[in-house]
């Protein structure tokens, strides 16, 4: 028996929920913890699971392909892309390139 719960009253349930689902969370939150904050102070959305954290920027949920040259960039003529200016993306927060249609 645990020696930090022994003479507690703590039944055996009690014993191995902490043992196989409280003492893993509290490990991965340990091992993650420098990381979850480097991502907390940058804004991204961190998915929590028990063995695994996963990050993820939510400013690209902004961007999209561009709808006039499907992400290429260019055109068939090879010239740039006026609505994204070659780069093959929009981003909503960003007003339209000038002479944009
Ligand atoms: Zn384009």
């Amino acid at each position: 028996m645990n020696v930090r719960l022994a003479g507690a009253g703590i039944g055996l349930w009690t014993l191995i929920r902490e043992q196989t689902v409280t003492r893993p969370w509290r490990l991965s939150d340990a091992a993650f913890a420098e990381i979850d904050g480097f991502a907390w102070v940058q804004g991204w959305v961190i998915a929590r699971h028990r063995t695994r954290h996963t990050y993820r920027d939510p400013r690209f949920d902004r961007v999209v392909v561009c709808c006039t040259c499907e992400g290429y960039g260019a055109g068939d003529d090879g010239q740039a892309c006026a609505t994204c200016k070659g780069d093959g993306l929009l981003n909503f927060c960003e007003p339209p390139a000038a002479g944009a249609a």
